[in-house]
């Protein structure tokens, strides 16, 4: 029974999922469907992992994962919004610069800089045969920078390149590495909201499965009979015959939870070398609207730790809400400052791009996922001296009894929540030796 994969042969298999996020859930569920005992383990007290929805304003806004990455059905979480019936609403905003100090730069300009930006991409190749093999993002963009035309303000370019590729993968430009950057894939059709916030989607995916909320996982041991957990709560340890870890990288990196034996030498090094991104959020709700609807602006400022990315999202939250976000070095930078400080420095930027002082805002949240325990970082960036065989390495099973998944282990679609579905659908499809589809995820248990 169960083809060729690890449960071949095990009596009465039961597989024990570490965490209850994106990966998690669905191997979780795709595990059940086809008639296996699954236990999810949880250390927070809800669902979700870095998909975390809370309402601002009475609408579900997400201080995690917020877009769905391509709509197109090639991309197993649209297929399975779709076949789940969620509706999303396509985020077709138009991108404008705004320099502090300056007000905002005119669209023909700003074009240049989007220009040089795919220009950019585009060297990539060539930039990686001109530089050493560890070179960074920011060494590429240096030696990229001395082919501009001259009549481009150059520190425009580098604060709108920076401010791209930061977003775009969260590590600081000067730790990311040009080897690795755009490696990954994308799907097509836009960018869009989940209509009640991402939540939905974990919640569809844990109906029916046997959770277990609050429950800190401290120690695994693993050998030929089958698997033990361990909790940080000192209460009685579970069995099973197999487990899978979903825990977020940035846990893996802080060894709190132990693995006896101990993980082999390339596991652990691979995921040394792998790295953690800051990227933090900040919703705020107001009493009426104070930036253009459908626009998201690119904040271009000296300061080291602004928020960067605005975009007024009143579309979306049916009421005038403002989504704001920091990532790689000014979010590494933003980490010492208060919530309040954070929220004064925000309103000063908003008032001066809306042009005079804006009303006070009726709610605002920040995230903190550097600090989190259950998260350590936001999501897995490739810094310099990370290799391509490191995301494999991480998601290789020891033993046949010990799995990894989560979006540090997906290769092409890390740092995302359709990566973090395809690597936990792939954990699943090697326990039972058989191919799975969006189709089974979707079927009721
Ligand atoms: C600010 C931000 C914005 C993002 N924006 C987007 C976006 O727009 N679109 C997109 O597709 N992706 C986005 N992402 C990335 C996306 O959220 C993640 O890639 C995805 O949710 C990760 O899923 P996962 O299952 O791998 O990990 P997680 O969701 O982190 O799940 C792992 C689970 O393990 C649990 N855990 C940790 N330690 C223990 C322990 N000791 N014992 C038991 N359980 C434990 C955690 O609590 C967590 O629930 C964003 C992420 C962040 C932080």
């Amino acid at each position: 029974m169960h083809g060729s994969g690890f449960l071949k042969g095990v009596k009465r298999p039961k597989v024990i999922v570490i965490g209850a996020g994106a990966a998690g859930l669905t191997a979780a569920r795709l595990l059940q469907q086809q008639g296996i005992r699954v236990l999810v383990l949880e250390a927070r007290d809800r669902i979700g992992g870095r998909i975390h929805s809370r309402k601002v304003g009475g609408v579900a806004m997400d201080l995690g994962a917020t877009w769905l990455h391509g709509t197109d059905l090639e991309n197993p979480l649209a297929e399975y919004l779709s076949l789940s019936s969620q509706s999303t609403l396509l985020d077709n905003s138009n991108e404008r610069l705004f320099h502090s100090g300056h007000g905002f730069i005119p669209k023909a300009e700003a074009k240049c800089y989007f220009s040089a930006f795919k220009a950019f991409n585009q060297s990539l190749e060539h930039l990686r045969e001109q530089l050493p093999k560890h070179a960074s993002v920011s060494d590429a963009m240096e030696r990229f920078f001395k082919k501009l035309p001259a009549n481009l303000n150059r520190e425009r370019a580098h604060f709108v390149l920076k401010a791209l590729l930061e977003d775009a993968y969260g590590g600081s430009i000067t730790k990311q590495s040009l080897k690795q950057c755009d490696e990954d894939e994308e799907y097509k059709g836009g960018e869009a909201f989940i209509q009640g916030g991402f939540k939905k989607v974990a919640k569809s995916l844990a109906e029916g499965l046997h959770i277990r909320l609050g429950q800190v996982v401290s120690q695994i041991y693993y050998d030929a009979e089958g698997v033990r957990v361990h909790f940080s709560s000192g209460q009685s340890p579970v069995n099973g015959t197999h487990v899978l870890v979903t825990v977020p990288l940035g846990v893996l990196k802080s060894n709190t939870i132990k693995f006896r034996p101990k993980l082999p030498a390339k596991k652990r090094e691979a995921i040394e070398n792998l790295g953690v991104a800051y990227f933090e959020k900040a919703i705020l709700s107001f009493p009426e609207r104070v930036l253009k609807d459908n626009q998201v602006i690119y904040y271009l400022s000296e300061k080291g730790d602004d928020f960067t990315y605005l975009e007024s999202v009143e579309k979306y939250a049916g009421a005038p809400t403002i989504i704001a976000f920091s990532a790689g070095q000014n979010a590494k930078n933003q980490r010492k400052i208060s919530d309040s400080k954070k929220r004064d420095r925000l309103l000063e930027i908003i008032s001066e791009i809306h042009g005079s002082k804006v009303p006070k805002p009726s709610q605002v949240l920040f995230s903190d996922w550097a600090t989190d325990p259950f998260s350590k970082g936001s999501f897995t960036f490739l810094p310099t001296g990370s290799q391509r065989r490191d995301q494999k390495r991480l998601a290789k099973s020891v033993d046949k009894r010990l799995l990894f998944a989560g979006e540090a282990c997906s290769r092409d679609y890390y740092g995302t929540v359709h990566g973090a579905m395809i690597s936990g659908a792939q954990a699943a499809e090697r326990l039972l030796g058989q191919k799975l589809t969006v189709k089974n995820l979707a079927k009721k248990l």
